[in-house]
């Protein structure tokens, strides 16, 4: 197909060639085979780095170098095999370490694919929302602030709307988009009737035709990718980082000294020396610790994903379970976002409206009885107005049901319409401004019987504001009519009117201001979520404050607060004020208000700011396109998945499926169970390389022979970390986890009670296993049999010790005992591989080792039972201390 310069072609052109219909769309068979003549509309997936490259990069660790110098030494000394098993554990460790960064990836991409891209089409003359890879040449695409734009288009229908097309031209400000067509030699940056995939819309809305999509799109052409997946390592990842180099220097520097102490004061011969100071530094290195916690933290991610809310990256894991504020968004998260217009006030009635729901099925009454529409004005205007003011569909299923396609505060106006005894007319729109939360209002220009009028609709107060000044306006008595709604927890919306001239073509903010007429006011009730009124609860007790932001009126706010349990039912800090304030003023006052109404945009970023000003941890709520900065300045910016703008969701870390507060919380408990486990993990884990290298270093000191051989050491490592370890991934929520204070972020790997406890158990298990490692020497027992029972000892008491660490510092016999399985199967599979290697010819050849008695699964078990005992012990007094009960 020749290039085609789609911008030079005029609206009619466009459509003709495309043999579509600006107002049906396609049918949707003929979408289907065009479908399979240009294929979905994607980009080719990026170039990943080599499989090879990859796998390399994990033995650029200081911790594997050491691994390596260890290779080489002991291949120098002539130990063969020993050599060959380093190699072997850090190959296994590179291969472990890429096959869960894969896994991390795919966890990742599996998420990329949920954020996949939805398009508004009509097809078959019904507005429907397709994904945006189905997308084909012809489609009529409708645009509206914060989308995303899913294919280059070319734009048929303008109102003020105006995109960013940054990704493509680098030009960061906004273009305003026309319909004419324009000079062949225009450039991308100036096709202002034009389009393309990637961009992004800011303001306005509009429609365009679909002229290309996948690599025929402009930037399918310079093949970039949109949406990307972010940075895989976590605050806690770089701090093991960090203390992995701490112990590779710590290793390196006490393996100088100890190999002076032992070679000038315990006359060891240097070759043999060599290979005990390889014991040790192989012992000490936590090799798994790595690899163990990116398959927990992507765990986590699938989890929360399987909790219906999808964090983008690993580290909002963690910081998930440090929150300490949620501003929540009132429609649709903390309320059902299920409106219904219950009532009606115009200048001269209140009418009641009876019926729930969308479906009409209900009557506008006065005084109890049916109102006569045609006979009142007042009200046949007032429904006209919010009818043609509206984007909103209401479409009647074949089988009775009613479908609401659009906003529900513009659908719940169109049904309340329906209900009235006539058929009220949509009037024919010339013009329109869209509605923005910024402006809080919408108006259009449209064509009545009685000549040309703007009809408008929006917040009350905005209105008010409209009207002031005009004609017979008393702004007391609505004034008064609206608190009265809006504290009972009802959504107030207002109407107005204004004549104009035949000849007005154009509508902007400004023509707004003249000759108002306001028509009245529909108080719309929105329950709040039953759900959210427990997860407000639970915050409560989690030590976390939720705060609801939202552009609704302060009274609607502060009643529908009450009802969840945020707030006290009156005090709240409104959006003009917020805007009165200073930054120090807001810092000041932020921790006082759980209620912030009437809030735009800007005075959402103003509050995460003041928030982490004092050291709060926020996650913030947004929909809109202007969210986009609050989301992103955000700890945890999250977007709705389903009422949200495709530009909050790019800029948040966290979306929801369901756009539910409950959903937050759930993943706040995830974040936090991910954390604990890590920590638990980190917990079980070091007393392994703690215990043997201490085991290591009293046997040169005390100048005996070695206790265990390198390789010994890297089995049990191995075993222990990459094996047992996992069935702490799997750990439930301690019980009491969701009723402690969140934890300072800048909580450092290890606290004081968490080196207590890692150089504790260390003590105890090198004591434990050099007690039975010197019993036996004295009583003759050869080298051999000797390591075997050694080795035996200290994964046997690795085993006890797993059920210690199952929870922190609460008693191990607790009701989630039997609830994690995982704990027992890898138990289990530790006792097949301790067979494996004790008993298996090969096994034993390799590593040095002989098959042992049953009772050295006796007595090693019955040391794991005291040690359990004893860890339990410390736990307790811990506890007592910490004077906690759990
Ligand atoms: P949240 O509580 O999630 O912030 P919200 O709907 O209250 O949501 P906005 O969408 O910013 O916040 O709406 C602010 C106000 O604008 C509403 O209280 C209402 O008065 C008015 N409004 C909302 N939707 C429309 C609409 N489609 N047309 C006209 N006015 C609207």
């Amino acid at each position: 197909m020749p290039e085609k310069k789609w911008h030079t072609y005029d609206r009619k052109e466009t459509i003709t060639y495309w043999n579509t219909d600006a107002k049906e769309g396609l049918s949707r068979e003929e979408a289907a085979d065009r479908l399979e003549i240009h294929g979905p509309n994607e980009l080719p997936e990026a170039k990943n780095e080599s499989a090879v490259l990859k796998f390399i990069r994990h033995f650029n660790d200081i911790l594997i170098y050491i691994l390596l110098a260890a290779a080489v030494i002991t291949g120098v000394l002539g130990h063969y095999i020993d050599t060959v098993v380093i190699l072997l554990v850090a190959f296994i460790n590179a291969a472990i370490g890429y096959m869960q960064e894969n896994k991390a990836e795919k966890a990742l991409q599996g998420i990329r694919n949920m954020l996949s891209l939805e398009a508004v089409t009509v097809r078959d003359g019904v507005r429907q929302n397709v994904s945006a890879s189905e997308l084909v040449p012809g489609d009529v695409v409708l645009l509206n602030a914060g989308d995303k734009v899913p294919a280059d288009l070319r734009i048929v229908e303008s109102s003020n709307l105006a995109a960013e097309e940054a990704a493509l031209t680098g030009e960061s400000t906004s273009s305003e988009k026309k319909t004419s067509p324009l000079p062949e030699d225009t450039v991308l940056g100036d096709q202002e009737n034009m389009v393309f995939s990637g961009t992004a819309v800011t303001s306005g809305s509009g429609k365009g035709i679909v002229v290309a999509v996948g690599e025929q799109t402009e930037i399918g052409k310079i093949n970039r990718s949109i949406s990307e997946v972010e940075e895989l390592k976590t605050p806690l990842m770089r701090q093991t980082d960090r203390f992995g180099k701490t112990v590779a220097f710590a290793i390196l520097g006490s393996s100088f000294f100890i190999f002076l102490f032992g070679y000038f004061v315990r006359d060891y011969a240097a070759g043999e020396l060599l290979l005990s100071i390889i014991g040790l530094a192989v012992a000490a290195i936590p090799e798994g610790l790595p690899a163990i916690i990116s398959i927990i933290l992507a765990l986590g991610v699938q989890n929360m994903a399987r909790r219906k809310a999808i964090v983008r990256n690993l580290p909002s894991v963690e910081t998930l379970g440090a929150v300490t504020v949620i501003c929540s968004d009132k429609t649709g998260t903390l309320t059902k976002n299920e409106m219904t217009v219950t009532s009606i006030l115009t200048k001269d009635h209140r009418y009641e409206v009876t019926g729930t729901g969308y479906d009409p099925a209900g009557e506008i009454q006065l005084d109890g009885s049916q109102v006569n529409t045609e006979s009142r004005t007042d009200l046949f205007d007032f429904l006209a107005s919010m009818k043609t003011c509206n984007d909103a569909s209401l479409t009647k299923k074949p089988d009775g049901s009613w479908v609401m396609n659009g906003e529900p505060t513009e659908g719940c106006l169109l049904t309340a319409a329906e209900k009235a005894d006539i058929s009220i007319p949509q009037y024919e729109v010339i013009q329109k401004i869209p509605f923005d939360s910024e402006y809080k209002y919408m108006a259009v220009l449209a064509d009545t019987p009685e000549g040309r009028r703007i009809f408008v609709k929006g917040a009350p107060d905005r209105l008010f504001d409209l009207a002031r000044g005009s004609g017979d306006f008393n702004e007391d008595s609505w004034q008064q009519a609206m608190k009265k709604r809006a504290s009972k927890g009802e959504r107030v919306l207002a109407a107005g009117m204004i004549q104009v001239d035949q000849a007005k073509e154009t509508l902007t903010h400004e023509d707004l201001t003249q000759d108002f007429t306001l028509l009245g006011l529909a108080g719309i009730i929105d329950p709040p979520r039953e759900e959210a009124v427990i997860a407000v609860r639970e915050c409560a007790s989690a030590g976390i404050r939720v705060k609801m932001i939202t552009g609704d009126h302060k009274d609607t706010a502060a009643a529908i607060g009450r009802q969840l349990g945020i707030g006290d039912g009156v005090k709240g800090l409104e959006g003009r004020e917020i805007d009165e304030m200073t930054d120090e003023e807001l810092d000041e006052a932020i921790l006082e208000y759980d209620i912030f109404a009437r809030t735009s945009p800007d005075n959402k970023l103003r509050i995460v700011k003041a928030l982490q000003d004092n050291d709060q941890v926020a996650a913030m709520t947004g929909d809109g396109v202007n969210d986009a900065p609050a989301l992103k300045r955000a700890d945890i910016g999250v977007a709705m998945g389903i009422k949200g703008t495709e530009a909050a969701k790019e800029s948040a870390q966290m979306i929801l499926v369901d756009d539910n507060f409950e959903t937050i919380v759930g993943a706040v408990e995830e974040g936090r169970r991910v954390y604990a486990n890590l920590k638990k993990t980190i917990l079980y884990i070091l007393p392994t390389n703690g215990g043997q290298a201490l085991l290591i270093t009293i046997a040169i000191l005390l100048g005996t022979s070695m206790p265990l051989s390198p390789l010994q050491i890297l089995w049990v490592n191995m075993v222990i970390a990459v094996t047992v370890s996992l069935a702490l991934a799997f750990e439930p929520l301690e019980e009491g986890t969701m009723k402690e204070k969140p934890r300072p972020v800048q909580t450092p790997l290890l606290t004081p009670y968490y080196i207590f406890r890692v150089v504790f158990v260390s003590i105890l298990i090198a004591g434990t296993s050099f007690a039975v490692y010197l019993y036996m020497l004295q009583n003759g027992v050869e080298e051999q049999m000797l390591q075997s029972i050694v080795l035996q000892t200290i994964v046997i008491l690795q085993m006890f010790h797993l059920f210690n660490c199952r929870n922190e510092t609460g008693f191990a016999f607790n009701k989630n005992f039997f609830k994690n399985k995982t704990a027992f199967i890898v138990s289990a599979l530790l006792i097949v591989l301790q067979m494996f290697i004790l008993y298996v010819p090969f096994m034993n050849t390799a590593f040095g080792t002989v098959p042992i008695g049953l009772e050295f699964w006796i007595i090693p078990a019955a040391m794991g039972v005291l040690l359990f005992i004893v860890i339990e012990i410390e736990k307790t007094i811990t506890r007592k201390i910490a004077g906690r009960n759990n």
